[in-house]
This record gives C-alpha cells, structure tokens and sequence, in this order.
C-alpha cells in the first residue's frame, strides 16, 4: 500500500490532467497563463477518486478546479488579498497571535491540496517559511508570554510535516509550562486519509498537553470508510476530534448536504464544529453565500439536528477578539 507522501507526490498538479481523469471536457480548464494559476492546481488522487465522473458541478471538483464562466477574476469590490488582516497579526516569523490566550503557529508552508475559497491563496507563506532555528525562536515567543495556554498548529497545513518533524515541535511545546493544549488543524488526512498513520496517533495520544484536531470537511463525499476506521481510532487514542467547515455556494449550501455531513462525521468520532461564512478573498467571490441565504439555511439545520450536531455559523472580522456567531439566533 502507498504511503501518505507517495499518495502526495502522484497529485493532480494541471486541471486537464484532472478533468481528462475524470472524462470532462478538457476546455473547461483555464489556460495554463491565466493570472489564477499562480496560485496553482493541486488535488490528490484520494481526492479525486471521491469525484463524480462526467460531472463538471461535482461538489468536489468545484472546491478545486479553477473555471472560466465564473470566479477567479483578479478583482471585484469588497474582495481583499488578506480579508482577515493577519498580515497586521503576525508579529513574529511562524507567529500570527490574534487572539487572547492562543496562537497560530504557521508550521508548513505547503498544502496537500489547493482549495480554491482558501483565503490565505494569498498569504507570504514564503516570507513565513521557518527553518529549525526560526521554530525554536517561534517557541520562544510563545515561552515569553505566560497568557498562552493553547498553542495551534497551522500552515498552509501542519501535518504536511512529517511525523519526526510534529513529535519534534510537540516536543518543544510541551517544555512550555503555561500551554496546556495542543490543536492541529488540517485538511490533509480529509482529502488523504493514509495521513493518520500509528506514529502521528502516538505522538498525539501520549503528549502531556490535551490534545485535539480540527479537520477541514466541506461535504460528506469526501469521508470514506478508510477515513472511518483511521479516525475511529484516533478518537479512541484520547485526541479530540472537531470539524470546520465553510459555506460555499455550489459545494455545500443545501439542507440535506450539511445535515448528512454533521451526521457522517459523527459516526467517525467527530464533532461538527464550525460552519464558516467564506472569506472576501480575491479570486473566490463564486463561493460567497449571501448572508440572508446562510441565515435562513442555517435555522433550517438547527431545525433539522440535534444541537450537538449543528455547527456554529460564525465569520472573522479582522480586529475582533473571537470568530463572530453570525447572528440569526431566534
Ligand atoms: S487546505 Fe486549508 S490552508 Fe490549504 S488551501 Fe485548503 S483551505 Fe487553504
């Protein structure tokens, strides 16, 4: 069986390649000196063997495959390169600290796939890229600062790190007496399931920090048994399991696609935990669900699922303290 970096190395890295698997129509991809493909294609096999065949609007494809009737464009009013602002917030190389008691540590630069709402696509991963030393120095920041006790790791996504790598850095955490927890988040081990091998289950399990890991699902096609099984007995190890999602018009902005995506991850150990309204970041305005269809879709899911089950609709307005729970609570 492939390993998780073999499963990585053969992805999809050109639309037409991907489309010409999938039996659609080659022309839909963008030509290859579009503006959009800087921030480039990328999609793992695992991935797209999650895809309906023949089927340009396939919820999945949709989250990947840059188009040319709609979206991508290079401007449109309210859109930003950083709708969050944490260009403002990364106070050190590795370090965006917005909120209180927690901070984001940008650990990898890279992702396993290149979801086309990301609203970092236009992030300095470069300017942020830490060698050991600057992960050392990252660790001291978090060291001089007594009101941290969470530490996040982020990227691009951490566990495109290796497992000596993670163990290495939860190591370092874990010497900091004010952190108590631990929290990854990551799209990898949804889109290459094969990511949550035994090792990377060790070192979670026996940190001396509580640990927890927050997975990016946008849609219920994208779990399969395997990710069942691998999860099943992550949760089991003792790590919290939690999922965050983002609303995207054509992907997941329908009743009963968020009620069985809530109640699949369930049934694999993991909490829904977030539903994010999505970013106003250049190049993805086709994905923006308005806030009147999200306010009457979200009562609809409180309606429909009990509350453990219903994820907190929330949106990130640069500058304030928390993710704000977008308003509709009747
Ligand atoms: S995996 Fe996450 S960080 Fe990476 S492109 Fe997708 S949404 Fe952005």
């Amino acid at each position: 069986m492939q390993d998780w970096q073999q499963i990585l190395a053969a992805s999809f890295r050109d639309a037409s390649a991907l489309l010409e698997y999938l039996d659609i129509d080659a022309r839909h991809a963008l030509p290859d000196d579009h503006p959009a493909l800087t921030f480039p294609v990328l999609v793992p096999v695992t991935l797209a063997n999650q895809m309906q065949r023949g089927d340009i609007n396939d919820p999945l494809l949709r989250q990947v495959l840059p188009i040319h009737s709609e979206g991508e464009l290079p401007d449109m009013p309210g859109f930003s390169l950083d709708p969050l602002g944490e260009q403002d917030t990364n106070v050190c190389k590795g370090i965006i600290h917005k909120y209180h008691g927690r901070v984001l540590l940008l650990t990898a630069t890279t992702c396993a796939i290149n979801c086309r709402y990301c609203f970092r696509r236009h992030f300095d991963y470069k300017d942020n890229r830490l060698s050991r030393k600057q992960r050392l120095e990252a660790l001291s920041y978090i060291a001089a600062d007594n009101s941290i006790s969470e530490v996040i790791l982020s990227g691009g996504d951490p566990l495109m790190l290796s497992d000596e790598t993670i163990a290495e850095l939860v190591s370092g955490i874990e010497k900091i007496s004010h952190v108590r927890r631990i929290r990854i988040h990551s799209r990898l081990p949804v889109v290459i399931p094969q990511r949550l091998t035994q090792k990377l289950q060790d070192i979670l399990s026996q940190s001396n920090c509580q640990t927890s890991l927050v997975l990016h699902t946008n849609h219920g096609n994208e779990l399969t048994p395997e990710h069942k099984e691998r999860l099943l007995n992550l949760r089991n190890s003792g790590v919290t399991l939690l999922n965050q999602s983002v609303l995207l018009k054509g992907v997941n902005d329908d009743l009963s696609i968020l009620t069985e995506l809530s109640e699949k991850l369930f049934t694999m150990g993991v909490l829904p935990y977030y539903l994010h309204l999505a970013d106003k970041v250049i190049g993805a305005h086709h994905f923006v669900v308005s806030d009147t269809e999200a306010a009457a879709l979200y009562l609809q899911v409180r309606e429909r699922l009990p509350g453990y089950l219903v994820p907190q609709l929330v949106r990130e307005i640069p500058g304030e303290p928390y993710k704000q729970p977008y308003p509709v609570m009747a």
